[in-house]
């Protein structure tokens, strides 16, 4: 009899996302002639920059000809597109080897599958509150994971427990959904634990190019030891709008070399090469065209707009929550704002507040975990105006 994977009973069924569209679907049934504006949104809005489409464009064009057409491609990416990634990480003044970078569909992708590379007895370490991809991949493999708080106390960093004892630890900064960003020092104190319990870290930096504030790192490699302990996640997602065109790279550090239980030694690096070319058949030519457009110089000008533009609408929310006195973590290197429900409200409750009064809708912080119980995640992927709109609204709920 074909057995089937029982893992999969343990994922927590998601019907807060559901639960959200339907309460919201109701509510414009019942009410055409209100406008609901949408401040929940965890996708980029704006379209892809010119140079971007151009590139696209062209790579299609080379498709067409005999003498240009690509079949299959290397599993890792292509050069062009892994060099221009090693020059990013260089201007941000960080080291990587040309074989450290694999292209990929994107972080999402990546972050679940490197749990092919790890026992299933490893303890899995998770912020609560967090990005529902490591946990729910972790439990499809039968992994023991532990949380540690993401509270107000600690601005939602959690930093390390010299008592707890963990194997894989993921990190996500600037954070989704808290936004909070861990400083060097902090990030310090996590290589060293690492290092210290031979853990490795997963290092989510989806978000970097929302880092606005000088000194705070937007890369695990900029910390000393990393190359040891770190694997991190890229994505073009939120750099440049990639959402739907999908591409992403993650650095395998070579120096990750870990003793096998009869002693001999296992390369992550190897391995994730070897995971990749088994199963895996490289990101299409065109988007790594695209990919590689974001790089230059005009197309980091291009992704910048773009971020500028999503940050104007950030500094309104923030503005508007220092305004009220509402404290909040978020806005300023990250597009997302998350507060402490006001009123003492839980969050469900904060939500029917807010769609029933002002038309606002967010999301619940309790759909990233139980710290999240009384939280409220507002993002600034809406545009300007009704951004805008939003939060005069918002300022009525507090007259
Ligand atoms: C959006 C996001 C990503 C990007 O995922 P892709 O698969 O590259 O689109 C990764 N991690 C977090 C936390 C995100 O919010």
């Amino acid at each position: 009899m074909a057995k089937l994977n029982e893992n999969y009973l343990n994922i927590k069924q998601s019907y807060l996302f559901s639960e959200i569209a339907k309460r919201v679907n109701d509510f414009c049934d019942a009410n055409p002639d209100k406008k609901v504006i949408r401040l929940g949104i965890g996708d980029v809005t704006l379209p892809l920059g010119s140079l971007v489409i151009d590139a696209l464009h062209k790579a299609v064009d080379e498709m067409s000809k005999a003498e240009t057409f690509k079949g299959y491609g290397p599993e890792q990416g292509y050069d062009f597109l892994r060099n221009s990634i090693k020059e990013y990480y260089k201007r941000n003044g960080v080291e990587v080897d040309l074989d450290e970078i694999f292209v990929s569909d994107g972080a999402k992708s990546d972050t679940g599958n490197i749990t092919d590379m790890f026992s299933t007895d490893n303890v899995v370490l998770v912020p609560d509150p967090v990005y529902p991809v490591y946990v729910d991949t972790n439990i499809m493999n039968g992994r023991k994971i532990i949380y540690m708080d993401g509270t107000a106390e600690n601005g939602f960093l959690p930093m390390p427990d010299d008592s707890v004892k963990a194997d894989i630890i993921y990190l996500c900064s600037p954070n989704n959904p808290t936004g909070a960003v861990y400083n060097k020092e902090q990030l310090k104190a996590w290589v060293d634990y690492a290092n210290k319990n031979d853990a490795i870290i997963l290092f989510d930096s989806a978000y970097e190019c929302f880092v606005a504030e000088p000194g705070l790192p937007r890369s695990i490699f900029s910390i000393e030891g990393a190359k040891t302990c770190c694997v991190e996640f890229c994505s073009l997602s939120k750099t440049a709008g990639f959402t739907g065109t999908r591409c992403g790279y993650t650095v395998v550090p070579k120096a990750i070399v870990k003793k096998t239980s009869d002693g001999r030694e296992l390369s992550l690096n190897h391995m994730w090469n070897r995971r990749q070319t088994t199963k895996f058949n490289g990101v299409p030519y065109i988007i790594q065209r695209g990919a590689a457009a974001v790089f230059t110089e005009e197309g980091m000008d291009e992704a910048k707009a773009m971020i500028n533009t999503y940050r104007k609408n950030a500094k309104l929310i923030s503005d508007t929550m220092d305004e009220l006195g509402v404290k909040y973590t978020g806005g300023i290197n990250s597009p997302y704002i998350w507060f402490e429900c006001p009123f003492g409200m839980y969050s469900w409750d904060f939500f029917d507040k807010m769609l029933n009064e002002i038309q606002v809708v967010g999301t619940l912080g309790a759909g990233f975990g139980k710290n999240g119980d009384n939280y409220f995640r507002l993002t600034s992927f809406n545009n300007y105006e009704n951004t805008k709109e939003a939060m005069e609204r918002f300022k009525t709920l507090f007259k």
